[in-house]
């Protein structure tokens, strides 16, 4: 009789089991719906540095299933799909965080759209704009108040002995440290007269898919916060402000060039050149190397390099 009775039982809870397996593989069938722009929600900060990377992470409500959640930036997309994503639990919730990075966008304001897509349909929804901002940062920060970055020598003609053009722009303010203007790679470090630079470092970035060189001249000995092949951000402190090598008065010379650089002084930027150029020129060509004028790349966020 017991035997019998717990046949019963088994034999009641595998019919259980059967259906219950069955109306949950039907309800989850049944719960993929078109997607609908109310189920899309996505957060991202009001504004990004164009140096920085931009995470965009997408919420799609209990009721929206996604075989794939492209995320559109102004006209750059990003997609991501597949079964990383499509994780079906109850309720069924999808997130996903899409990164985009570096340098693809020029400082403007941008829509922001999620586009959903599933096997029934799909959906775009504008979740609102993104300012994208430039990434520099001037090239002096005050160690304790006190006014920086005043250019006391710009990118210009005939700068010296009313002959020589200056190749770069000179800054300086109270006691300042010197810091990088953007973000790259330290690939050369000069020390004592460093060519005339003094003690200088010289940074590698890419800007708008260029390799554009950056030259920081004339800091205090042993005051060099870095070494070589050291990735630096932009606003970080390299040195001290100083006036170490062919300098008349504290200041930082930044320099910006592009051409085949050769580290450890085997092809070394000039500082000044005798040819004189127009001073309304952005760049100009001497040698190995083209020069930019480094204020007019911090004011326009690096678009001088652009084509
Ligand atoms: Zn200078």
């Amino acid at each position: 009789m017991k035997k019998r009775r717990f046949v019963a039982y088994i034999a009641i809870i595998c019919v259980l089991c059967t259906f219950l397996s069955l109306f949950s593989v039907s309800a989850s069938a049944a719960s993929v719906l078109k997607p609908s722009a109310s189920g899309i929600s996505a957060s991202f900060p009001t504004s990004v540095k164009n140096n920085a990377s931009l995470t965009v992470s997408v919420t799609l409500s209990a009721s929206c299933v996604a075989d794939s959640i492209t995320v559109q930036v102004g006209k750059v997309q990003k997609t991501v799909s597949g079964k990383a994503i499509a994780v079906l639990t109850k309720p069924i919730r999808q997130n996903a965080k899409i990164v985009f990075s570096g340098w693809t966008f020029e400082p403007s304001t941008y829509s922001v759209t999620v586009l959903v897509k599933n096997s029934v349909g799909s959906v775009s929804k504008k979740v609102g704009n993104i300012k994208v901002i430039s990434g520099f940062s001037n090239p002096l920060k005050a160690i304790s108040g006190g006014k920086t970055n005043i250019i006391t020598q710009s990118f210009s003609a005939n700068a010296y002995d009313s002959k020589r053009d200056h190749l770069g722009t000179d800054y300086s303010g109270a006691a300042s440290y010197v810091t990088a203007i953007i973000n790259g790679t330290v690939i050369d470090i000069y020390t004592g007269n460093g060519y005339g630079y003094g003690n200088a470092v010289i940074i590698r970035s890419t800007i708008y898919g260029k390799t554009v060189y950056i030259i920081y001249g004339h800091m205090k000995d042993n005051s060099l916060k870095i070494k070589k092949g050291d990735c630096v951000v932009s606003g970080q402190v390299l040195g001290t402000m100083w006036s170490s090598g062919n300098s008349t008065g504290k200041h930082v010379h930044v320099g910006v060039f592009t051409g085949a650089y050769k580290t450890g002084g085997k092809t070394v930027p000039a500082g000044y050149y005798s040819k004189t150029f127009s001073n309304s020129a952005y760049k100009v060509s001497y040698g190995t190397f083209t020069y930019f004028d480094p204020q007019r790349l911090i004011t326009s966020a690096g678009t001088i390099l652009k084509g």
